[in-house]
């Protein structure tokens, strides 16, 4: 799928054509995310939380690697959605398969030797869990229900259900999907965005993608309008003193809400997920501003109180 919508003032590529949704590589989504997440714990005030996360990235990064074959939307089924702007996997409708499961229990078992104390204790809940509470639990972060979660146990039970739907939108490939309906929801699952990237490189140069919390694709919007509302007057971007021009806080006063835009140009290791966890004291300074995010990170369900 491809648009020839350009924003005002951006140069027009050879083909005049851009890609519209961006897929997630599989072999090295979790991996690049991982060392990312090395790299801004060096010398940060929160470096062993930046740390659990990246052994984390590890292992999705191998679940997905093994991750068995389940069950796919059909051709028909996904004309059907290209026709009608649906996303052919929705994460709050979607029939998960037990496979999920199974991924997440594997990554517990990967992760527990290595874990604190409270990590292990955490682990150990997970693991005893009944898979009716399991799909309750992944039922609640599917549907951004943080007040009734464990806190403990989320970032985990979300991470393995990061794992399964990547693994289904990169098995049917950047083809089987349309553009979206709603355009601030991904094409593939209608999951919010965790944050937006200003990329890079060939044709993509400039371009502004939003990043799927959950499946990590990535879909094409032009810089100049709110991710959430698509208006364009009353953008403000907001940064932390004297930190890294890397990632900035985009906030609209149309919707009043705000979502973090991380810039290629300034790093070209930037990692959305990675990028945001590593910037919660922006989210610290947007929280007196008022302005709720507008989207969440699936990883930090926990993180904010104690941090
Ligand atoms: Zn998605
Ligand atoms: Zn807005």
């Amino acid at each position: 799928m491809t648009s020839k919508i350009l924003e005002p003032g951006q140069i027009e590529q050879p083909h005049g054509e851009i890609p519209f949704i961006r897929l997630p590589e599989r072999k090295t989504l979790f991996r690049q995310r991982a060392n990312r997440l090395r790299g801004l714990a060096e010398g940060h005030t929160i470096a062993d939380f930046l740390n659990f996360m990246a052994q984390l990235a590890d292992v999705q990064q191998g679940a997905i690697d093994s991750f068995p074959e389940v069950f796919l939307p059909d051709a028909p089924m996904l004309d059907l959605c290209r026709e009608h702007g649906m996303p052919p996997l929705p994460a709050r409708s979607w029939l998960r398969n037990p496979a999920w499961r199974r991924g997440l229990k594997r990554m517990i078992a990967a992760l527990v030797a290595e874990a604190t104390p409270q990590a292990r204790d955490a682990m150990v809940r997970l693991y005893a869990m009944t898979p009716a509470e399991l799909e309750a639990f992944a039922d609640n972060i599917l549907s951004e229900q943080q007040q009734s979660l464990d806190l403990a146990l989320a970032p985990l039970v979300a991470a393995a259900l990061q794992v399964y739907w990547t693994h289904m939108a990169t098995t049917l490939g950047a083809q089987a999907f349309g553009r979206g309906d709603i355009a601030n929801l991904c094409p593939v699952c209608a999951s919010p965005p965790v944050a937006s990237v200003v990329r890079i490189g060939g044709s993509e140069q400039g371009l502004r993608y939003l990043h799927c919390s959950l499946c990590g694709t990535e879909w094409h919007m032009v810089r100049v309008k709110c991710s959430n509302c698509e208006e364009s007057k009353g953008l403000a971007y907001f940064g932390v003193e004297g930190a890294p021009e890397t990632v900035k806080a985009e906030a609209c006063d149309d919707c009043g809400s705000y979502l973090k835009i991380v810039y290629m140009e300034k790093d070209p290791h930037v990692e959305p997920v990675a990028d945001d966890i590593a910037t919660l004291a922006l989210d610290v300074l947007m929280n007196e501003t008022g302005k709720p995010r507008s989207g969440p990170n699936l990883m930090l369900f926990s993180a904010g109180l104690d941090l």
